[in-house]
C-alpha cells in the first residue's frame, strides 16, 4: 500500500485497522487503529478514487481518554521508545489543560 492508501492494484485501496501506518518520528510501522485514521483514510481514499492525488500523513501516534478522575493523553513516542531509536533527547514536565474539545479544560500533568 502506497502514501496515497493504494494497494498493489492502483484501482484498490486499503484503509482503517487493515493496515499499518508509517510513525513520523520513527519512520517505523504502527498499529494506528483508532476511528480518526479510519475516518481521515476513508476521505481520503474516496477523493483518490475520483483522481485527487492526496497522500495519507504520517502518524504521530496521539490518543486521550479518561479513566475516572484520570485524563491521559499522549502524542508522539515515549522515553523510553525515543532512547531505543537513539535521539538525544531532554526530558522535563509541564503542567497544561488540555484544548481538546472532548477533554477541554482538564488539567493535563
Ligand atoms: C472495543 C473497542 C473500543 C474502541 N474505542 C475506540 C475509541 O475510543 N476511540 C477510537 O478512536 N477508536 C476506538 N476503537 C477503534 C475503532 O473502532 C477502529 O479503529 C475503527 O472502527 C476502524 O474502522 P474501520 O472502518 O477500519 O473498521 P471497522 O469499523 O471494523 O469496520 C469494518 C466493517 O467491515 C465489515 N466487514 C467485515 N468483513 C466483511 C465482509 N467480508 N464483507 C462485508 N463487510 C465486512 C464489518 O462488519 C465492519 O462493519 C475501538 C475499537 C474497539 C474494538
Amino acid at each position: 500500500m502506497n502514501e496515497y492508501l493504494q494497494t498493489s492494484d492502483p484501482d484498490i485501496y486499503a484503509g482503517g485497522d487493515l493496515i499499518e501506518y508509517e510513525h513520523l518520528i520513527t519512520k517505523k510501522p504502527i498499529p494506528g487503529q483508532i476511528r480518526p485514521n479510519a475516518v481521515i483514510g476513508g476521505r481520503i481514499i474516496a477523493k483518490n478514487a475520483l483522481g485527487y492525488k492526496i497522500k495519507f500523513p504520517k502518524l504521530l501516534n496521539c490518543f486521550a481518554t479518561k479513566l475516572f478522575d484520570k485524563s491521559i493523553a499522549s502524542v508522539g513516542v515515549t522515553e523510553a521508545i525515543a532512547r531505543e531509536e537513539g535521539f538525544d533527547i531532554l526530558v522535563t514536565k509541564q503542567a497544561a489543560k488540555s484544548k481538546y474539545v472532548m477533554m477541554e479544560g482538564i488539567p493535563l500533568s
